[in-house]
């Protein structure tokens, strides 16, 4: 027989990385009920179309297609906006605005595999429909930090940019959209010269390399020198003012932002305006992202909405806290295992059993048929609070054998009141 493996870029999660990944998955859900977002489920396969109308020429190339048994040509998601748009424009159509929604699951990029990039990973997808106001844009901020705060990392930081500066001065000297998104998009690969070949006006080339030169001390600093650079560029120094704004509603409620970078772009073709990153020093690769995107609800046939979102990566928030050893909470509920002294007695132990869980307290039944001795040292080595030993004699007085497994001392106790003993 073969042995079999994972597809490359696939993961088995084992019980501690399930453990983790849950915990993340946990609190990204709390996190949405403290910020009013609400959940939606999407499906995972979704039309190609849907998926490719605006993702950006990046994603797209890196999605899973195929045809289905009905010759439909569909891709599972690469990310959550697309499915969340459709849903804008149809069920969620009506809904007041804002529209937050909240979604969380796995989604699939056929990217290179190496540390923290797989090709099957987890998502928490946060969008904010209805507002162009900066504190819609500093929400998705302050949320990624509760979030993140919320599993126990320190030390991480966030970037931001924002694409209305850069895409201001190429609208003005008249580069076409097209164009503009191609620029982006090798600058989110940091290839700059590549993105300057892209721009035929040698004014225009300069205007945008001065741009991303600028740096600064601290982020204010270079979102202020950004906005004196760009004066003359209505609308690329409307974006700069923007970002000065939600640079402030962001810090004066404690968000970490280390660094406004004028040349920092995002894959995704539909940003807008502010967009942003958080990162841990141990990792190279960031956690989240997110900013707004103004046109992709009319993209997807919706009246012009302004809207703002966030995903992040979970999967890389447990690869950090595992970096950084965050401890997970440890269960305080006490754990049993119930053992039938002989086989005639199963019958009762499991009823036993099913009275423990119903009242919440986690059961390991004996399923081995082994005799007492092997089990109790088995449920030893599984670190469980209590055995529960169901024998004839203490079953015709109501009662069990309660064993504490710590401290190798064992009681009779009244079923009725196993409960009580089992909680303390
Ligand atoms: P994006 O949807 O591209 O804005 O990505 C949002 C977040 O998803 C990123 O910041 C990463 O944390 C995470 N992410 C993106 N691609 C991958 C990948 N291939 N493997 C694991 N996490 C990823």
């Amino acid at each position: 027989m073969p042995t079999f493996q994972t597809v490359r870029g696939m993961r088995d999660l084992l019980p501690e990385e399930a453990e983790t990944l849950n915990f993340v998955i946990c609190k990204a859900r709390e996190t949405s009920q403290l910020y009013g977002y609400k959940e939606v489920v999407t499906p995972l396969v979704e039309p190609y179309e849907l998926l490719s109308a605006k993702s950006g020429e990046e994603i797209r190339s890196r999605m899973f297609i195929f045809k289905d048994l009905g010759d439909r040509t569909v891709a599972l998601r690469p990310e959550f906006t697309a499915s969340i748009a459709r849903l804008s424009t149809t069920a969620l159509k009506s809904e007041p605005k804002p529209l937050r929604v909240f979604s969380v699951g796995s989604v699939y990029r056929y990217d290179e595999p190496q540390r923290g990039r797989y090709r099957e990973f987890w998502q928490s997808n946060f969008e904010l429909m209805g507002s162009n106001n900066p504190e819609a844009d500093a929400e998705a901020i302050l949320l990624t930090n509760s979030l993140l705060k919320a599993t126990g990392l320190r030390d991480y930081t966030f970037k931001i940019g924002h694409i209305g500066v850069i895409r201001g001065v190429l609208s003005q000297e008249n580069v076409d959209d097209k164009v503009q998104s191609a620029i982006l998009q090798r600058m989110d690969k940091k290839e700059y010269d590549e993105a300057f070949k892209l721009i035929e006006q040698e004014k225009c080339r300069t205007a945008l390399r001065g741009l991303l030169e600028l740096k600064g001390g601290t982020p204010f600093e270079t979102a202020e020198k950004i906005k004196k650079y760009v004066t003359g560029y209505d609308k690329a120094e409307a974006a700069a003012d923007n970002l000065l704004e939600i640079l402030q509603l962001a810090t004066a409620s404690g968000c970490p932002v280390k660094t406004v970078e004028p040349s920092f772009a995002r894959g995704l073709e539909y940003y807008t305006g502010m967009i942003f990153e958080v990162n841990v020093p141990e990792l190279d690769i960031a956690l989240g992202g997110g900013g707004r995107y103004d046109r992709l609800i009319e993209v997807f046939g919706g009246e012009s909405t302004p809207a703002v979102g966030v995903a992040h990566g979970l999967d890389r928030i447990a690869l950090a806290m595992q970096m950084q050893k965050t401890a997970l909470p440890t269960r305080r509920e006490k754990t049993a295992v119930v053992i039938p002294v002989k086989p005639e007695l199963k019958a009762e132990a499991l009823k036993i059993s099913q009275m423990l869980r119903e009242a919440g307290v986690s059961v390991e039944f004996e399923v081995m048929g082994r005799k007492m001795g092997k089990a109790l040292e088995d449920a030893d080595k599984r670190k469980v609070d209590y055995a529960v030993i169901v024998g004839e004699r203490e079953l015709k007085e109501s009662s069990v054998v309660v064993r504490d497994l710590a401290k190798h001392e064992q009681t009779t106790v009244k079923i009725a009141k196993l409960l009580e003993k089992i909680r303390v």
